[in-house]
């Protein structure tokens, strides 16, 4: 492995935090979720640091060379490797959620098509579905959900202002769509955080058929 790594951290902790990072990374390629090596994925390893995906690599076929070690700045530590062009919208989350230790990042199908078509409103309200309660801390069906939709950019600060904004407003944040692009969704642990990505996968895509049905 070319990742050296800070005496700080145990390679065995990394080494776990890079196999759990490949084992996700493969079933949500199966479910075909990271088309043509998009998707990132990234596990907090301490207040300092996280493990992060190489930029660029087949999300099918992640092994622990492919998982690269960054600081809460979004910099290479100890390796020469590139980490995601959207490294910092990871790094942002663990530095403004000092509980959530896992972040996943999809292009799916249904994640990009309900983002196209939420983008005007710039959010989707989920209200009414059992399952919202998938995520953690909702209790009800009754309450909505907001997934706030933000237009895509290539030029990162732009979205983490965004995502800033929203934070700094007080309303709860447990996931956001960029516009034409894929989701964020974070979590307390990696069960928590896959829990959360399948659960709103599921509700866009009632979404989806709850507008396809009744136009
Ligand atoms: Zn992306």
């Amino acid at each position: 492995m070319s990742q050296v790594l800070p005496s700080s951290i145990a390679a065995e902790l990394f080494a776990g935090r890079a196999d759990a990072i490949a084992d996700a990374a493969r079933d949500l390629a199966l479910a075909g979720w990271t088309p043509a090596t998009s998707s990132n994925f990234s596990m907090r390893i301490d207040a300092e640091h996280a493990a992060i995906t190489i930029s660029g690599r087949d999300k099918g076929k992640l092994g622990r060379d492919d998982i690269m070690l960054i600081d809460m700045q979004g910099k290479a530590v100890g390796t020469d490797a590139r980490p995601s062009a959207e490294t910092e919208l990871h790094t942002q989350i663990y530095r403004r959620l000092p509980q959530m230790n896992v972040v996943l990042h999809t292009h799916s199908r249904t994640q990009s098509v309900a983002s196209r078509l939420f983008a005007k409103e710039g959010v989707v309200l989920l209200e009414g579905w059992e399952l919202q309660k998938a995520i953690a801390g909702e209790t009800t069906h009754e309450a909505a959900l907001a997934i706030p939709v933000f237009p895509n950019t290539q030029h990162m600060p732009e979205l983490v202002a965004q995502v800033d904004a929203w934070l700094d407003s007080g309303k709860p944040l447990h996931a956001y769509l960029i516009n034409g692009h894929g989701i964020y969704t974070w979590g307390r642990d990696m069960a928590e955080t896959r829990r959360h990505l399948e659960a709103l996968e599921f509700l866009l895509g009632c979404e989806l058929d709850l507008r396809r049905l009744s136009a």
